[in-house]
């Protein structure tokens, strides 16, 4: 056989290969289902309307109205970035429950909510002047780098007045998920579960909270 005959044939060999890999191709890819949509199961939503005060419950497929705001369906957590303000969903809330608690007699008010670094360091220094010590002080103020006011992820509502309408909002509080943490403060409160789910174990006070995270311990020091 001359070398070109053979190299025809080899040519016709690959053509032919190159044919049926083609073939294939297009007989595989129809028998290919195509990826179905599945929609993520709802989980149920809770909106809230601040000019009527209605608390209306939706799900995480239909969301709220731009009418409403959400109230989340997470614990709350900090940014990366320092806000200026409370975070908007614990305000939405927090007016979720006063407005619940309004329709009941009770009156809530935030008495310290968001708090700058500075005012946090100021309350933590008069703290420590008045407890003699940093760790008595952090039974009741946090420092500025570990309280979660300057976070916008606590408040302190009704201090030092209506007790009452406060303990509606402890028992009542995890429904828009807000819940009391510290068992030596009554009037602090923060947004640490979704709503309608469980509190936790209230911690002794502010500083056995910390004692139980390890960075948050380091960071007293
Ligand atoms: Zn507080």
């Amino acid at each position: 056989m001359s070398k070109e005959r053979i190299l025809i044939g080899l040519g016709i060999i690959g053509y032919i290969g190159a044919v049926f890999f083609v073939i294939s191709l297009a007989r595989v890819s129809p028998a290919q289902e195509p990826a179905k949509y599945v929609p993520a199961p709802p989980t149920k939503l809770l909106c809230f309307n601040s000019k009527t005060e209605e608390l209306r419950e939706s799900d995480s497929n239909l969301g709220c109205t731009t009418e409403e705001a959400s109230l989340g369906g997470a614990p709350i957590e900090h940014g990366d970035v320092r806000p200026n303000g409370l975070n908007p969903t614990f305000a939405i809330r927090f007016q979720a429950a006063q407005a619940a608690a309004k329709k009941l007699g009770y009156r809530l008010q935030i008495t310290s909510g968001f708090r700058s670094q500075n005012l946090q360091a100021r309350l933590f220094a008069d703290a420590v002047k008045k407890y003699g010590s940093e760790e008595e002080a952090s039974k009741w103020v946090l420092p500025r780098d570990i309280s979660h006011h300057p976070w916008g992820t606590a408040i302190d509502v009704n201090y030092p007045g209506d007790k009452v309408a406060v303990k509606w909002l402890e028992e009542n509080g995890s429904t828009f998920g807000i819940c009391r943490v510290y068992e030596n403060e009554w009037w602090h409160f923060e947004p640490v579960i979704a709503p309608g789910g469980t509190c936790p174990k209230m911690a002794a006070n502010a500083l056995s909270s910390l004692e139980s995270s390890p960075t948050g311990a380091e960071d007293l020091n």
